[in-house]
């Protein structure tokens, strides 16, 4: 494992703004531990039963195994905790003949034997930039992993979908602590904590689409990094916004790159900036 990169500790709980003694305070991974992101947000997140970090652990865990744990498997990205738990084996789901029914668990394979198939949403661009309602349908980065065994398992599906909510709060989650980290609490006025910290949030109406979206093209080629996230000021209408992009499994090809809203401020004077995982060989 790389060292970590650790940010100055912030001493406050940057989702709900409590501070001790009426909290604990934990330090926050900016990208999700899970997928390898060793960069921590020290004293950020209030800890214990009903708190800010007990509910981003819980969507970004939906997220991460529902949507990517096969993707995972596949690339070897472990989290720092719980090495003898590793999973070596992928879950297969095929579809069955009937058009419209939902995809069956038929088993455990080894990545060598699995057909795999990974997922990503691909989202229009924020609507706050193109004025558009909120899309209807949802778009996928498709990519099957190992043909061979397509032959044995010709019906295979991706992973089931997690729906929208998981997946637009770790990416709100990854924005809002990242710009806080880089810019520090306080100094932007911040667009996404119902997002994040409302478990009764409607996700299905794609509000949500206002503030988080992707960049229009797919980049042509990966990165040479796993993960990458920028943030900097765009001026757009006479607003100051803070926008954040988020390009996780970047060094997988056709991955996309999620623009994300996070705040609005009153000048233009946060310079860019950008940060990276860097891919493990071996
Ligand atoms: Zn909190």
């Amino acid at each position: 494992m790389p060292t970590e990169r650790r940010y100055r500790p912030i001493g406050t709980c940057m989702y709900c703004g409590r501070k001790p003694p009426e909290v604990e305070l934990s330090d926050e991974h900016i990208i999700p531990d899970g997928l390898q992101g060793n960069i921590l947000l020290p004293a950020s997140s209030c800890k214990g039963s009903k708190s800010c970090a007990e509910i981003t652990s819980r969507f970004e865990a939906r997220y991460i195994n529902g949507a990517h744990g096969g993707l995972k498997t596949y690339l070897g990205v472990y989290g720092s905790r719980r090495k003898k738990n590793r999973k070596t084996t992928i879950p297969l789901f095929v579809s069955e003949r009937k058009e419209g029914s939902p995809s069956k668990f038929a088993g455990n394979l080894t990545p060598s034997e699995h057909p795999f198939i990974s997922m990503f949403e691909h989202f229009e661009r924020p609507r706050i930039f193109t004025g558009n309602p909120p899309p209807e349908g949802v778009k996928a980065s498709v990519r099957i992993w190992n043909t061979d065994p397509l032959k044995k398992y010709p019906a295979v599906d991706g992973p089931p979908w997690v729906g929208f909510e998981p997946v637009v709060r770790t990416l709100s989650k990854i924005a809002h602590s990242y710009a806080v980290a880089e810019y520090g609490l306080g100094t932007f006025s911040p667009l996404l904590k119902q997002t994040i910290l409302n478990d009764k949030f409607d996700f299905e109406d794609k509000l949500w689409s206002m503030f988080i979206g992707c960049e229009k093209d797919i980049q042509k080629y990966p990165s040479l990094n796993l993960h990458e996230i920028s943030i900097g000021p765009v001026e757009f209408q006479n607003r100051f916004l803070l926008l954040c992009k988020v390009w996780l499994f970047a060094s997988v090809p056709s991955t996309p790159i999620y623009e994300v809203v996070v705040g609005e401020h009153w000048h233009n004077r946060f310079t860019p900036r950008k940060v990276v995982i860097p891919q493990l060989s071996g």
